[in-house]
């Protein structure tokens, strides 16, 4: 496979897992791989990105913050380097660029997908259809295959070399300029970044009673709490939590579905996660023919003795 560019969102001096999962999905289809950083501190990262797997690196420090310079910027980066495919993480950022990019490169985007194969010189993507009823497998006739990849679905690269950083000049002109980024008060992780997830639906019987799912996310450490959209709609719990066709997709290491029916619609939003665990106290819930793992039982009993056994597991490390 010829050249594939990805780009790399950073924070805090350190490229995004998500970007990562991207990169990696490129190294296991190409050899050469080129990576696209932008923003203030590019260059740094781009410095560590060869032990990630990619071959080179380019460095787009500054300019504005601008989506549609950015765009302009990453594609004049992709197009200089002759890249037949470019990749970014479903991410929200991701989203915003990558179809920008694909139309600077008179390319289409495939979103949100979930393999890549090499398929002759190109590329072909993997994407679910129809909150996933379908898979689709498509290639593209376009100049340049442009794609988003669905976070937690694909393995980082380990144990690559250095790459060449080459620096290139953002642009200084843009139509819109970004003015300011809120961060989310109390600064919990997002359903769709975090590696766990524990879900609570209908059954947790009340807002009230949320607090057993938020101290299990707690004794991970690293899960958020989602919910499913019977529990939204009531009010109970924000819509950024919601999972599902009209919710978020998340792709977690472990989802942990609890008092949540499995309705289709629920399971169009977290059916690839690695490992599902349910806890209803129905045993013909229809949650349990997806589940990896079932607990039947009332949430109330089982999610303090879950919750306990976590924090004991963590206390011995
Ligand atoms: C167009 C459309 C889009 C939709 N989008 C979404 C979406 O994005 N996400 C989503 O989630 N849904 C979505 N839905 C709604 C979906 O069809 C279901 O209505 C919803 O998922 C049900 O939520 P639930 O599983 O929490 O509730 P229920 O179906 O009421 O299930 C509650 C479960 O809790 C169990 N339970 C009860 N008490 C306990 C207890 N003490 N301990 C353990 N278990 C207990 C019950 O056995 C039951 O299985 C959509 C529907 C439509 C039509």
């Amino acid at each position: 496979m010829s050249k594939i560019a990805v780009w790399i969102e950073h924070e805090a001096g350190a490229p995004k897992r998500s970007a990562l999962e991207a990169l990696g999905a490129a190294c296991a289809v190409s050899k050469d791989v080129l990576a696209i950083v932008t923003g203030a501190g590019a260059g740094d990262v781009a410095g560590k990105l060869g032990a990630h797997g990619a071959s080179a690196a380019v460095a787009i420090e500054g300019g504005p913050k601008s989506p549609d310079a950015l765009a302009r910027d990453v594609a004049a980066a992709c197009r200089d380097a002759g890249a037949k495919a470019f990749l970014a993480a479903s991410t929200s950022s991701g989203r915003d660029l990558a179809p920008r990019v694909a139309a600077h490169l008179d390319s289409n985007l495939f979103s949100d997908c979930t393999a890549l194969e090499a398929a002759g010189d190109g590329l072909r993507v993997t994407r679910p259809w129809l909150a996933g009823k379908v898979i689709a497998k498509l290639d593209t006739k376009g100049p340049v295959l442009c794609a988003t990849l669905r976070r937690n679905t694909f393995e980082p690269a380990t144990g690559g070399a250095t790459a060449q950083v080459t620096n290139r000049p953002a642009s200084a002109d843009f139509k819109a300029m970004l003015v300011d980024v809120a961060a989310k008060a109390g600064g919990k992780l997002d359903v769709s970044e975090a590696p766990i997830v524990v879900s609570g639906g209908r059954g947790m019987k009340g807002p009230e009673h949320f607090h057993l799912l938020e101290e299990l996310a707690a004794a991970f450490g690293n899960a958020a709490v989602g919910a499913s959209r019977a529990v939204v709609d009531s009010g109970w719990r924000p819509h950024g939590e919601q999972v599902g066709q009209t919710g978020k997709t998340v792709s977690p290491q472990l989802y942990i579905a609890v008092g949540i029916s499995g309705a289709i619609q629920h399971l169009a939003g977290m059916k690839t996660a690695k490992v599902i665990v349910a806890i209803n106290k129905d045993k013909d819930a229809p949650i349990f023919k997806l589940a990896d793992y079932g607990i039947v039982g009332d949430a109330f009993e089982v999610l303090p003795a879950l919750t306990q056994a976590v924090r004991e597991l963590r206390a011995q490390g």
